[in-house]
């Protein structure tokens, strides 16, 4: 799941626009400006539409023409600015966007919006399993109970808080985020139907810092550890999950010391305007024993769950060969699935989930397996050249597809042939114009494309990132 943080800062933002306190000033110094909390995931669900998402939006580069659904924990005006519906009434779009949240955000919006806006409103509470229809599937999100109360805003009306929410939300793909703010300590119902959420992305509120005497309905850093603690106990939170502090403010210390407090914890601060969860395509390039396999592995050794394709063709009686890809396979660890031969490879990309990584080793022989086939006996000199490169093309087309729609994170694993000298055969030649062709169309699906030299990754310019 893709998950641009709109804003990780509090209502009033961090720094804080009246203040000159010493977490402010910091903050004006080092140019960290903290809007208030939202996130765009991926391009059709926002989470939350304070006043401040308009400008985050397009300072992102993005736009909300594709978002078919907000959800809105509550009414607070940092959660929702309802003028953002007249935005949406001056450029309607040609679905319906849907609102969703509790009874109080529909009666926010009803003065905002026209019989032409393309808006429908959803109420939602606790306990309700809801299904978002977007463009990539079915999402669900499953409702819970906050603990909020409406103190900051002078108490009054109470109502409107007193019905926040938070969300556990589920994309098309399996992954799943929690997103928990506002709200106190969680209450007993909402921790127990968490129970086994097993997300991979939380966004946790961390308000008040070490104000702890606040007497709202937030956390602060003695009520965010054991919220966690709690949360994991009930295995809301998977294992290596990504979390993160948002609705951040300025009772909290100094950045830097903040950060290192949360780390303690394992809870990440990042930046507004950060995008998490996207899963990464790498191409690692290198000659022969650079180190790239070896790379393409410590990369994958931060997942649990791992697909590893050796695309090599079995050589039944080559010794020297059975030795290599014993000494490869010894290194991997054992609970890595492993898929083999070239002809496979599609297909596991295309089964793949957003938790998995597969590392793909190498491009050289699934290319070499393809001309194989192409050629019925392995004999590239007996057939038609054009006829080879054809069947290489198509086959890269698709495996090219299949890599820029794979959830999980790919790690690509290929031979840089094109720095020695141009071969004498003209088989060969032709080998090296088909990698060099599919090494590029690779890379530019891939977030970056790295080098190996001497066991040494050298990060290159270009690709999609
Ligand atoms: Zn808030
Ligand atoms: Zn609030």
């Amino acid at each position: 799941m893709e998950v641009l943080l709109l804003g990780t800062g509090a209502a009033d933002g961090w720094p804080s626009p009246f203040c000159r306190c010493l977490s402010c000033d910091d903050a004006r110094t080092r140019g960290e400006v903290r809007l208030p909390t939202a996130a765009l995931l991926g391009d059709h669900v926002l989470i939350d539409a304070g006043p401040a998402v308009p400008g985050a939006v397009a300072r992102a580069g993005r736009s909300l023409r594709e978002v078919h659904h907000i959800v809105v924990t509550h009414a607070h005006p940092d959660h929702l600015d309802p003028a953002l519906l007249l935005w949406l009434s001056w450029n309607p779009t040609p679905h319906t966007v849907h609102v969703w949240g509790p009874s109080s955000v529909a009666e926010a919006c009803r003065h905002w919006i026209g019989p032409a806006t393309p808006v429908e409103f959803h109420d939602i509470g606790p306990g309700d399993k809801i299904t978002l229809d977007t463009p990539d599937g079915l999402w669900r999100a499953h409702v819970h109970a906050a603990a909020h109360d409406a103190e900051p805003f002078g108490g009054s009306p109470d109502a409107l808080a007193a019905d926040a929410v938070v969300l556990e939300i589920v994309d098309a793909h399996g992954a799943r985020l929690l997103y928990l703010t506002d709200t106190g300590p969680l209450p007993q119902a909402t921790l127990a139907s968490l129970r086994d959420a097993s997300a991979d992305i939380v966004l946790i509120e961390e308000t008040f810092g070490d104000h702890i005497d606040h007497r709202t309905g937030h956390l602060d850093l003695a009520t965010l550890p054991s919220t966690l603690g709690a949360l994991r106990a009930a295995h809301a939170i998977a294992p290596g999950a990504n979390v993160i502090a948002v609705h951040l403010s300025h009772h909290n210390p100094p950045v830097e010391v903040l950060r290192a407090r949360l780390a303690d914890i394992g809870v990440r601060l990042v930046d507004d305007g950060t995008v998490i969860g996207r899963p990464t395509r790498t191409l690692i390039l290198g000659g022969a024993r650079s180190g790239k396999s070896a790379e393409a592995e410590r990369r994958a050794l931060r997942f649990t769950d791992v697909v590893y394709v050796a695309t090599a063709a079995p050589r039944p009686g080559d010794a020297e060969w059975a030795e290599r890809i014993a000494h490869h396979q010894a290194r991997r660890p054992t609970g890595w699935a492993t898929v083999e031969g070239h002809a496979r490879l599609t297909q596991a990309l295309r089964a793949a989930t957003a938790r998995q990584a597969i590392v793909i080793d190498c491009l050289t022989l699934w290319l070499t397996g393809v001309l194989d086939e192409a050629a019925e006996h392995g004999d590239w000199d007996a057939v038609d050249r054009a006829l080879l490169a054809a069947a290489a093309e198509s086959a890269a087309k698709d495996l090219v597809d299949a890599i820029a729609h794979c959830p999980a994170t790919v790690l690509i694993v290929s031979n840089e042939l094109g720095m020695g000298i141009v071969p004498m055969s003209a088989s060969s030649r032709l080998f090296v114009d088909l990698i060099g062709r599919l090494h590029q169309q690779v890379s530019a699906v891939c977030d970056e494309t790295i080098l190996m030299v001497a066991g040494r990754p050298l990060l290159m310019d270009g690709g999609r990132a």
